[in-house]
């Protein structure tokens, strides 16, 4: 069994939980910022459809910025404005919409979890968090609690990256957040604190607050609603920590909720002390030869050939220049071989290694692969027959390609 959390990393004083409610709540009243999502959210009588519009928002904003996402929430919502619509839609047309905001299989996931409600729910969404975290696949804890409390009133908090900030900071949590112990005990935090009448506003004023005031670089700590509830805070004007009447079992290195004892407070740090995270991994390396076939199209025009990634794995389903993975340290001729011959499956006819141009690398950096892609380019003369057995593929203009579900990597391409 974990062991008990020191006093000074609750909230352990009601009075100052209710305080702490009321602040945060009046000042996100004044002070949130207008998003599509919460507007239908505030007014949509129907609480499914309510549900659709939060879910819809917090899988796009789930590694984007929120000025990025608007714009493709509004072309979705006006597409699919109903979960029911878009389980009728097909992979490719989420695709299509999906292209440019990055791990596509978020979109994937989230029309297979519509045809999911359409098809085994009765077209109804699951009501609590647990049910939908349960029943609907790629819906995990952060988003079930998000569409619970916004759409169904549910008292239940939610914890994702502005969350954990700010409650790193209210409460001078200083171990590894991103460790399944500090992160078990920040949900239970989050579920203690979130406000019982207006669970769905508080959530967002909590993330709200993460979002716009307590920032990772430079809080607004002045102007925060919760200052005087800050330990972090406190700490940083007094230079030492609260004085809570069981301080002394904080900070003498067994603690799990504070600093590790070899990386003690750094007072020019201020705050921003919290939270810590343990180093993040290297990401892979890897490098993938690609080639733009070319040819001149019935009305003149050139065109491109793209094919067909597989349903499943990195960028599923989406569109790309014929590509093939390569070995480390693969040389240069050796390279061109092995795609000359993977091409020759395309072309349907022999392709010789020397005819491919080499016209420069392009880097793209995914959140755990930092790929090269090794760009050639191969013109093509008379008619090419495509073989329906290998992979879909088909010729595109230029202004196809832009239109189609491609990636952000090969557009770059
Ligand atoms: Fe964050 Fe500063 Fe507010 Fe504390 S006082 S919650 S550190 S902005």
């Amino acid at each position: 069994a974990p062991a008990p959390t020191p006093v000074r990393h609750l909230f352990s004083d009601p009075a100052e939980v209710e305080a702490l409610r009321g602040n945060l709540l009046a000042w996100y009243d004044k002070c949130k910022r207008d998003l599509p999502w919460r507007t239908l959210a505030a007014t949509e009588p129907d609480a499914d459809r309510r549900a659709y519009a939060v879910w819809v928002s917090e899988v796009m904003l789930q590694q984007t910025q929120v000025a990025t996402v608007i714009d493709y929430y509004n072309r979705w919502m006006q597409k699919w404005p109903t979960l029911q619509a878009l389980a009728q839609a097909s992979l490719e047309e989420v695709n299509e919409l999906w292209a440019g905001l990055g791990y596509y299989s978020r979109g994937k996931r989230l029309q297979e979890a519509a045809r999911k409600v359409v098809s085994e729910l009765a077209g109804q969404m699951p009501r609590t968090a647990q049910d939908l975290q349960k029943l609907l696949p790629g819906v995990g804890r952060y988003t079930a609690g998000a569409i619970a409390s916004i759409s169904y009133g549910q008292a239940t908090g939610v914890v994702d990256g502005n969350v954990i900030r700010v409650l790193c900071r209210l409460r001078c949590i200083g171990a590894d957040s991103s460790s399944p112990a500090v992160i078990d005990r920040l949900w239970d935090m989050a579920n203690a604190l979130v406000d019982r009448i207006r669970p769905g506003d508080f959530n967002q004023a909590l993330m709200e607050l993460g979002a716009t005031v307590c920032v990772p670089k430079a809080p607004l700590c002045r102007e925060c609603p919760v200052k005087q509830h800050c330990q972090a805070w406190r700490r940083k004007l007094f230079g030492k920590p609260t004085p809570v009447p069981d301080v002394e079992d904080c900070g003498v290195g067994d603690c799990p909720l504070c600093p590790p004892a070899a990386e003690p407070w750094d007072s020019s740090l201020g705050v921003t002390n919290f939270p810590r995270k343990a180093a993040k991994k290297q990401p892979r390396v890897a490098r993938t030869a690609t080639c733009v076939l070319e040819r001149r199209g019935c009305h003149g025009a050139l065109e491109y050939l793209i094919v067909q990634r597989p349903s499943s794995g990195l960028l599923a389903g989406l569109w790309e220049f014929p590509s093939l993975p390569l070995d480390q340290g693969l040389q240069e001729q050796k390279q061109r071989e092995v795609l000359a011959d993977h091409l020759r499956a395309w072309t349907g006819r022999p392709v010789v290694a020397g005819g491919l141009r080499f016209i420069g690398e392009v880097v793209h950096i995914f959140s755990h692969i930092h790929q090269t892609y090794v760009v050639y380019s191969l013109p093509l003369d008379g008619d090419v027959t495509l073989d329906p057995a290998l992979s879909p593929s088909r010729w595109v203009t230029e202004e196809e390609f832009h239109a189609s579900a491609v990636s952000t990597a090969m557009k770059k391409v």
